[in-house]
């Protein structure tokens, strides 16, 4: 979500005339797109724009802005205006579109411009430009906001409610990605299975999915993220009968306890949750199933951290993000009594090793079968080998050149290295 945001910045910029440069030296602006979803994410967020401090004194023209979900907790624009008396420009969550007139009122009058609106119900931004940098993979907005308040999470606060896209604007947007020539469109929200519950007009995700598995062409087709309250049957039997949809669903569970999952306010049990896995996987069987995982929620017990590893051995996710409780100001769990950060880590590294086991026993099942891969770019640091997925969503290196990048092309597993598959292409 956030890499497709700053798609829509550089598309602002670009349309004003800027080009991409290499070094922040040569920059005549940096945007800053922040985050605030995790303590970390905004310190280094605010680290990286205390290091441009310099860049300002030898070039004053420089122009600094800060936009993005930071932005928009309370007190942040005065705060930001306080600690960074050089930034120029900081644009809250709904204010992104005003960024190009307050660079030209900041050139024209030289006034700096603090904008941050409330979280009210803003309108779906239809005229967005975007400048796409993921090659053949594209990502597509088809809703913002979210509805749920996890009691740990900052996103409500920041991003406001659900606002979706009508059902037209994201097919015609869908179908100009294919025409041109993108392989693969990944559906952004932050909870995708409740689309269209505020459009008030019969569409739901379900849907989306089935008109989008209408389009002609070669392509696939990935969402992120479900949420396990609202992932229903109908969608997974979408995913099982349509050949473009990836079978691949990231549903995050977070903690594996019911005791927990109730005070994160997430509305569904365990039970619950391994009932919908249960479908998928009879359903779907080669399904990638991956997931976000959180320890040290507060009142996490050693027996609520361990139903979270037994779910993890139960499941059997291809691949799990693993996250640290961080004290978001503001919201419900904050108040709540903290586990101490000693035990935290413990667990971390203890679920972190758990899910390394995993993820490498299914790698090794990838071995000596054949898959088709959407080739998607170079391999990082290996001189004549490319990369891409499987549908299911697991990484693949093989030997090749720029002609396969952009190609689905079929390529059999000769060795798997913890979560990293290597293959050759098969004539
Ligand atoms: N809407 C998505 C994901 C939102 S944020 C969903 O509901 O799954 C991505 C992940 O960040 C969450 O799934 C959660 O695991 C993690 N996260 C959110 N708030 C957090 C916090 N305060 N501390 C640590 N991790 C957090
Ligand atoms: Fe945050 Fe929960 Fe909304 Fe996801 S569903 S964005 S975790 S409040």
């Amino acid at each position: 979500m956030n890499i497709h945001e700053s798609e829509k910045i550089a598309g602002t910029l670009q349309a004003m005339g800027y080009v991409e440069c290499q070094s922040e030296s040569d920059a005549d602006i940096i945007v800053f797109n922040t985050c605030c979803i995790r303590d970390n994410a905004e310190k280094r967020a605010l680290g990286n724009i205390g290091a441009v401090k310099h860049l300002k004194k030898t070039k004053p023209e420089l122009i600094l802005a800060v936009v993005g979900c930071m932005t928009q907790q309370d007190g942040a624009g005065l705060n930001l205006r306080q600690k960074y008396p050089y930034v120029d420009i900081v644009l809250g969550t709904n204010n992104l579109s005003e960024l190009q007139n307050a660079i030209k009122n900041l050139k024209n009058t030289g006034k700096k411009s603090v904008l941050i609106d409330p979280n009210e119900r803003p309108e779906v931004k239809e005229d967005e430009i975007k400048y796409r940098t993921s090659g053949c993979n594209a990502w597509l907005n088809i809703m913002y906001g979210c509805n749920n308040f996890c009691t740990y999470c900052i996103v409500p606060y920041v991003r406001g409610r659900e606002r979706s896209r009508k059902m037209q604007n994201v097919l015609d947007e869908f179908k100009s990605l294919i025409d041109m020539g993108y392989k693969e469109v990944t559906l952004l929200g932050q909870n995708v299975n409740s689309y269209g519950h505020d459009l008030n007009d019969g569409s739901d995700f379900a849907k989306l999915l089935q008109e989008i598995s209408k389009i002609n062409g070669k392509f696939r087709v990935r969402f992120m993220t479900s949420h396990p309250k609202d992932l229903n049957r109908e969608v997974i039997d979408i995913i099982a009968s349509s050949q473009n949809i990836c079978n691949n669903i990231h549903l995050p569970i977070q903690s594996g306890s019911n005791k927990i999952l109730k005070l994160m306010n997430r509305h569904y049990t365990r039970e619950y949750y391994l009932d919908t896995i249960d479908a998928i996987k009879s359903k779907i069987p080669d399904c990638g199933i991956t997931t976000d995982l959180m320890v040290g929620f507060p009142y996490e017990e050693d027996g609520d951290f361990e139903d979270t590893l037994d779910i993890v051995r139960k499941v059997k996710y291809s691949s799990a993000f693993t996250f640290v409780y961080s004290i978001r100001k503001g919201t419900k769990a904050a108040l709540m009594p903290q586990v101490p950060p000693e035990v935290s880590k413990e667990r971390i590294k203890r679920l972190i090793a758990e899910q390394n086991v995993i993820t490498k026993e299914l790698s090794t099942g990838y071995e000596g079968k054949t898959f088709e891969v959407l080739c998607e770019d170079f391999a990082p640091k290996k001189a004549g080998y490319v990369c891409g997925r499987t549908d299911s969503g697991r990484l693949v290196t093989f030997k090749g050149n720029e002609n396969l990048i952009g190609n689905f092309v079929n390529v059999k597993i000769y060795k798997s290295q913890s979560a990293s598959l290597f293959g050759d292409v098969e004539e």
